[in-house]
C-alpha cells in the first residue's frame, strides 16, 4: 500500500495567481476591445543583456568541442562562480565569506524550501506575515505546522509576525521564541526592508535564543539607500545564526535562466536532541551533493558575466529601468491620493486599498474600471488584507498608462 505524505493535505490551495488567471481571462473574454495592463505576477520582463548572453553562447559552443567538453560539474558549483561571488557580493562590502560556504543552485525558491532537509521537525517557524508563501507551505508539507485555521487564515503552530504600517514594517519579536526566523529583506511583496541597527536587533535575538535565521536576499539589487544591509553578514555575528539565499532571477533576469545561491557559514552550529553541536554547513554540503548535480556549465559562466564590467553596467541599466516604474507607481499612486509603501529599495509598492474594501475587492474595480491587474495582498498572508501589491517589472509605457488610468479612476 501506498502511504503518502500527509502533511500535503493540510496544505491550503494556492488559488492566488490562478484565481487571478481566471478572473482576467474572463475579463478580457467578455471584454475583447479593451487593453489590460498586467502589474501583477513578480517576473522580469527585460531581455538577458548581451554580456551574459556572450557568455552562454561561448559556454555552449564549449560543450560541442571535443577539447572543450564537460559533463558533471562540482555539485556546490565551478570555482570560477563562487570565487566572484565571494570577491563581488562580500569582499567588497567588507564581509568574509569563503567559497566553501557558497552553494550554487538553480533556485532561491528550492534553497528556502530544501533547506528543511536538514532541520529538525521539532523546530518552532517564524515567518513575517504577509511575505513570499514559499516559507510557510514548504513546512506545512515537512510538518512543521499544525491544521489550518479557516477562522484566522493561519496555521496551527506557525508564529505569524505581522508587518503593516501599524509596526512601519518592523516585524516585533514574538511572545513564543522560535527556533527558525524568515527574513525577507526587501520584502517581497512589501517591498519594504529594515535598517542595520533593525536587522542587527534580530541577529542580536537570534543569537540569544540560539535561533536560526533564514534570510532571504533576492531582492538585494533593488536597494537604493544607505544603511541597509545588503547580506545579513554585514552584520557582526550573522555568521553564527544566520544562511543567506540569494538569486540571479531579479538582479540579472535569471528566472527562466535559473542561478542562484546559499551561504552556510562555517560558523553556524545546529544541536542533536542531546545538545551535540553538528556543521550545519557540512549537513547541507552531505544533502546539496547527494540530491543535487549542480547547474549547467553555460548557466554558470553567464552568472559569472554578471560579475564583469560590461555586465554589471548592463544589469545595473535594466535596474534603474525597473526602479524607474517603482518611482512611476509610486509617485502616481500618491498623486491620485493612495498611501503607498515600498518602491524605493525593492521593484514592489505596496499601497492601501481606499477604506471599507478588501484587496479582493479592490483587484476587481480595478481590473472592472481601469482594465490594470495587480496582486491582492491577502494572498500573501492575513496580515497584507486590506493592500495591494503593483510590481514595477512591465514595460515603462505600460506602467505610465496604468498609472494615469488609475489617477482618473471614479
Ligand atoms: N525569494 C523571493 C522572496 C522571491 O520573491 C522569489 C521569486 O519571486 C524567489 C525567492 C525565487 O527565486 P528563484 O527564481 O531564484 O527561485
Amino acid at each position: 500500500m501506498i502511504n503518502i505524505n500527509e502533511n500535503f493535505l493540510n496544505l491550503q490551495d494556492s488559488y492566488l495567481f490562478s484565481t487571478i488567471a481566471k478572473k482576467v481571462a474572463e475579463f478580457q473574454k467578455n471584454n475583447p476591445d479593451k487593453k489590460v495592463i498586467k502589474l501583477g505576477i513578480g517576473d522580469v520582463t527585460r531581455p538577458i543583456v548581451p554580456a551574459i548572453l556572450d557568455a552562454m553562447h561561448k559556454a555552449v559552443e564549449e560543450l560541442g568541442n571535443q577539447d572543450t567538453f564537460r559533463g558533471y560539474g562540482p555539485e556546490q558549483g565551478y570555482e570560477f562562480l563562487r570565487e566572484k561571488i565571494v570577491e563581488f557580493d562580500y569582499k567588497k562590502r567588507g564581509v568574509n565569506v569563503s567559497i566553501d560556504e557558497i552553494f550554487v543552485s538553480d533556485g532561491a525558491k528550492c534553497d528556502c524550501g530544501n533547506i528543511g532537509d536538514i532541520l529538525g521537525i521539532d523546530n518552532v517557524v517564524a515567518i513575517t506575515d504577509p511575505v513570499y508563501p514559499v516559507y510557510l507551505d514548504t513546512n506545512v508539507m515537512m510538518g512543521r505546522s499544525g491544521k489550518y485555521n479557516e477562522e484566522t487564515g493561519m496555521f496551527e503552530n506557525i508564529i505569524y509576525m505581522p508587518v503593516t504600517s501599524e509596526n512601519n514594517f518592523v516585524p516585533e519579536f514574538p511572545e513564543k521564541v522560535p527556533d527558525i526566523i524568515y527574513l525577507c529583506l526587501p520584502n517581497n511583496p512589501t517591498g519594504t526592508t529594515l535598517t542595520k541597527e533593525q536587522l542587527e536587533k534580530w541577529v542580536e535575538y537570534a543569537r540569544k535564543n540560539k535561533a536560526l535565521i533564514l534570510f532571504d536576499g533576492a531582492y538585494e539589487a533593488y536597494i537604493s539607500e544607505e544603511n541597509i544591509p545588503h547580506s545579513i553578514y554585514e552584520i557582526e555575528g550573522a555568521k553564527e545564526v544566520a544562511i543567506e539565499f540569494k538569486s540571479f532571477s531579479k538582479n540579472a533576469g535569471f528566472t527562466g535562466v535559473r542561478c542562484a545561491y546559499t551561504v552556510v557559514p562555517k560558523e553556524l552550529k545546529g544541536y542533536t536532541k542531546s545538545g551535540e553541536e553538528v556543521s550545519i554547513n557540512s549537513l547541507w554540503n552531505r544533502r546539496h551533493g547527494t540530491k543535487f548535480n549542480g547547474v549547467s556549465y553555460p548557466v554558470q559562466k553567464a552568472a559569472e558575466a554578471v560579475y564583469s564590467a560590461d555586465g554589471q553596467k548592463q544589469i545595473k541599466e535594466n535596474i534603474e529601468y525597473y526602479m524607474n516604474n517603482a518611482k512611476i507607481i509610486k509617485e502616481g499612486l500618491q498623486e491620485a491620493g493612495f498611501t503607498v509603501y515600498g518602491g524605493v529599495n525593492a521593484p514592489y509598492i505596496w499601497l492601501k486599498v481606499p477604506d471599507g474594501m478588501t484587496s479582493w475587492e479592490f483587484f476587481d474595480k480595478l481590473l472592472k474600471d481601469v482594465n490594470v491587474v495587480g496582486t491582492p495582498g491577502v494572498g500573501f498572508g492575513p496580515s497584507g488584507e486590506g493592500y495591494f501589491r503593483l510590481t514595477a517589472f512591465g514595460t515603462k509605457e505600460n506602467t505610465i498608462e496604468a498609472i494615469n488610468r488609475i489617477k482618473n479612476m471614479k
